[in-house]
């Protein structure tokens, strides 16, 4: 098998020690003498499964007891509705800061009223909006954001401020790449697919008292977080492997990383290999603005689309694949998740300079 590296925004790369772990419970798991997608999901077996990757996600990001961890299917796109159906009584306010917020303010304008408190569009989405108290409704419910920008690279440095409100963010793409204190938001969503594991799985923390603060008009079960607190994630059968996986990945963060200090250190190791070569480069750049710089979605342009073409072609050649950015931003995207070693960073850069140097 020839060696390759992914820098796929989604699903991504996955830590090859996880897979190779995986690969040795595939036919039989913990001696049980079958696969994980083989259990029930009312087993002992899988009941353990669930409870030590929940345990394993605590310890990670010292998530308090107050907070519940949830896993629902759907995606991320699926909480763009869940979220408003059930918070969204006198209304939510929503920084624009791309594609993901899109969709979100148009689920949520379909549930209850939207205020934009914040809005990049006028920049194609390259800086995070600083918005203060009186940017945001006194009226609404809560705060939503993105708060790292897969598309375009930008990443909140700091939260908005929430005075007097709840704060709902959506960390699909920087989950578990720094370390996260939970304790500043009511709720957190993250489908698994860019750092936690296969798609198919998003994972939620939400504070208790939320729960509380519920819309009583939620049209279905499987539609009301409730449902999904008092079933322990398993009110209907549960993504089985997709737990299993993400768990697998947790034990990899905490035992072979370090935590989730250590995992920050090395991904801003490569961000930084990748920038300070950007930066200085004549043929190369990033358009974000330096202060909102995404750590693990990096994207950038030749400013000539046929040479990004070529580019894109002779870097899958060499072993660099799925570097294509955004069809709706077009250039290139390197989206380097945890799973993404510094090697492949450090391969990558040489080989930029090297078609720097040829194409200049
Ligand atoms: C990928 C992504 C989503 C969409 O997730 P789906 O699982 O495809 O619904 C939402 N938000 C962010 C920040 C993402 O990166």
């Amino acid at each position: 098998m020839s060696k390759i590296y992914n820098f796929s925004a989604g699903p991504a790369c996955m830590p090859e020690a996880v897979l190779k772990k995986a690969a040795d419970e595939m036919l039989d798991a913990n001696g049980s003498g079958m696969s994980v997608m083989e259990m029930s999901h009312r087993s002992s077996s899988f009941e353990n499964i669930l409870k030590d990757t929940k345990d394993t996600m605590r310890r990670l990001a010292n998530i308090p007891d107050d907070y519940e961890i949830l896993f629902i299917q759907g995606g991320g796109n699926l909480q763009f509705s869940m979220v408003p159906m059930n918070f969204n009584k006198n209304g939510a306010d929503i920084i624009n800061t791309g594609q993901w917020t899109k969709k979100a303010i148009k689920e949520a304008q379909k549930l209850g009223r939207v205020h934009i408190a914040g809005d990049s569009s006028d920049k194609t989405f390259t800086y995070i909006p600083k918005i203060t108290q009186e940017d945001l409704d006194p009226d609404t419910d809560y705060v939503y954001i993105c708060e790292n920008n897969t598309i375009y690279g930008t990443k909140y440095k700091e939260l908005p401020p929430h005075e007097g409100k709840k704060l709902i963010a959506d960390l699909s793409s920087c989950i578990f790449t720094e370390p996260l204190d939970v304790t500043q938001y009511d709720m957190i969503f993250a489908g698994a697919q860019k750092n936690l594991g296969p798609a198919g799985v998003t994972v939620v923390f939400i504070k208790k008292d939320l729960l509380n603060d519920k819309r009583d008009d939620i049209p279905s079960a499987m539609l009301d977080y409730q449902t999904y607190v008092d079933n322990d994630s398993m009110y209907n059968t549960p993504p089985t492997y997709g737990i299993y996986m993400v768990g697998l990945v947790c034990k990899w963060l905490e035992d072979e990383i370090g935590g989730l200090e250590e995992m920050e250190k090395i991904n801003h190791k490569k961000a930084a290999l990748l920038y300070d070569y950007l930066d200085q480069s004549k043929m190369f750049s990033n358009p974000v603005a330096k202060e909102d710089r995404s750590y693990v979605n990096i994207p950038f342009v030749t400013g000539n689309p046929d040479l990004d073409k070529k580019f894109i072609a002779q870097a899958k050649e060499a072993g660099f694949e799925n570097l294509k950015g955004h069809r709706t931003v077009g250039g290139m995207r390197a989206s380097i998740y945890n799973a993404m070693p510094v090697e492949g960073v450090e391969k990558l850069v040489a080989f930029m300079k090297k078609f720097e140097e040829e194409n200049a």
